[in-house]
């Protein structure tokens, strides 16, 4: 089997590439023959991109994406494109070693990921590559741009400015927010710095060519996978390969407040059941497309970076789209 890695050096301040020697191994024990893209001074999308060009995907069995939520994005993006531009193409399965700082397609899609990353776990998704089971990934499509994890306007891409504008910042102290331990630490203090200063929008939402929402908000999620943010799970029914995307909405400040902490993925069964009824109230829905019409613009991010802001932003998905492998191993 021939594999095409594509890794992100700096994903989760340089944990990716940290792990690169024990992936090789593991690859080498798995009798997985490799093609590595790793350079540090060119971006992964663009390095995917000239690889495709160059070579097409003929010989290749399966294309590894090593790092975070945006790694995985850069990459399917490219893969995406080089099959809408060619007749008759066909992608093969996409695998997974989520190593970043939220990791929510990974957790979604049944991996273990845990505050850091064990050799268990690595080795596990390393055996998904090869023995893992097939799954059909639906995309999300904003303005054109496909997304795999998820599409925000408000509040967060604001948090996450904050954060990009800090962390150039602080460079001296980067050793600080090394790692997933550290990329969180500073993802909750630019929380802090930003949340207060969140002005409400007045926002027009329609869901497949109907009106759902006229009113007040500071944040809205349209999401592919179930986790958000690394933590939350808004809907236990939302699912990657059902051909529909999931929108939440969150009104104002305590909302947002009230609707994350309901949210929170690791309470114990009974404790998540009873935030379940309390959150009942959760603006959400499911559709195919979306039109968002807001009264200014505002920043928005896909897949955890960041994307252009703007006053109008149409979304849809492209089911099953994208051939991929999950964990088939038991935990
Ligand atoms: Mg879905």
């Amino acid at each position: 089997m021939k594999a095409l890695c594509a890794l992100n050096p700096s994903s989760a301040g340089g944990f990716g590439i940290k792990c690169w020697p024990r992936i090789a191994e593991l690859l080498r024990q798995h009798g997985i023959d490799y093609v590595l893209l790793a350079d540090c001074d060119v971006p992964i999308g663009d390095q995917v991109r000239c690889f495709l060009k160059d070579n097409g995907l003929k010989n290749i069995d399966v294309v590894v994406g090593i790092g975070g939520d945006g790694t995985h994005s850069m990459v399917i993006q490219q893969l995406v494109v080089w099959m809408d531009a060619g007749q008759g193409r066909t992608l093969p399965p996409y695998a997974f070693i989520p190593l970043g700082t939220a990791n929510d397609i990974a957790k979604s899609l049944g991996f273990h990921v845990g505050a850091a990353f064990s050799d268990r776990d690595l080795a596990r998704a390393v055996s998904t590559i090869g023995h893992g089971a097939d799954y059909r990934m639906d995309l999300g499509v904003v303005n054109g741009t496909p997304f795999a994890d998820g599409f925000t306007i408000g509040l967060d891409p604001n948090i996450l400015r904050e954060r990009n504008v800090q962390k150039k910042r602080l460079h001296a102290l980067r050793f600080l927010f090394q790692g997933p331990i550290g990329g969180n630490l500073l993802y909750t203090i630019c929380t802090g710095l930003r949340f207060w200063r969140q002005t409400q929008r007045d926002v027009d939402v329609s869901v497949d060519g109907h009106r759902w929402y006229a009113g007040p908000m500071i944040n809205l999620v349209i999401n592919n996978m179930r986790v958000y943010a690394g933590e939350f799970e808004f809907h236990q029914s939302a699912y990657a390969n059902d051909g529909l995307l999931d929108l939440v909405l969150f009104t104002g400040q305590r909302d947002y407040l009230r609707s994350y902490v309901l949210a929170l993925r690791n309470y114990p069964r009974g404790l998540r059941r009873l935030a379940k009824h309390l959150n009942r109230n959760l603006q959400h829905t499911q559709g195919r497309r979306f039109d968002v019409r807001l009264s200014h613009s505002e920043p928005a991010q896909i897949d955890g970076e960041e994307f252009p802001g703007s006053d109008f932003f149409r979304v849809s998905v492209r089911a099953g789209v994208v051939p991929i492998k999950i964990p088939a191993e038991p935990l």
